[in-house]
């Protein structure tokens, strides 16, 4: 089943997660989770803290084309190795909704991670894919894309931030 994602700006966006150490069935269940969780909402990548989970784990639609979405690559405490190239375009993210801006980021990165049976490995990705893990680990240390937006850019931004404040205060009184 998909989970309620966590929206700006819910405060839980903002905090570090923890390391993953237990990979177990629960882990496998919670990564199906945010597989489900991530396709339903169109996305290409989701840390667990977007579905209110504090750990470094995170999917990621490994092939992702418009067309095939492939298999999801799940990931768990992922440390960037190294970083090439740089690229600018467009960005979101599912806990920001109807905000895109352009970000800065590497075009190659090679990333240490384990799977879900805690089993190390290296991994590289190009492109949107590299660009996606650079995100998700920005979440993980409590970091969002908007803050990568240049101040004079930011204040484009204002409004629809400020709309997403007044929903969240909305929704939090229910
Ligand atoms: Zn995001």
């Amino acid at each position: 089943m998909p989970r309620p994602i966590v929206i700006y700006p819910d405060p839980r966006l903002l905090q570090k997660s923890k390391p993953v150490t237990q990979f177990g069935p629960e882990l496998k269940l919670l990564a199906a989770e945010m597989t489900e969780t991530m396709r339903d909402a169109n996305g290409v990548g989701l840390a667990a803290i977007q579905i209110g989970e504090a750990i470094r784990m995170m999917v990621m639609d490994e092939h992702y084309d418009a067309e095939d979405k492939g298999e999801s690559l799940a990931l768990c405490n992922p440390v960037v190795l190294d970083e090439d190239g740089k690229e600018t375009i467009e960005e979101g993210c599912l806990s920001i909704p109807d905000v895109r801006e352009e970000v800065e980021r590497s075009y190659k990165v090679r990333v240490k991670a384990q799977d879900l049976e805690g089993a190390e490995g290296v991994w590289e990705f190009e492109g949107l894919l590299a660009r996606c893990i650079l995100h998700e680990i920005d979440h993980m240390n409590g970091q969002l894309f908007i803050q990568k937006v240049p101040a004079v850019r930011r204040i484009f931004l204002k409004k629809q931030l400020d709309q997403l404040k007044k929903n969240f205060k909305q929704a939090a009184r229910l």
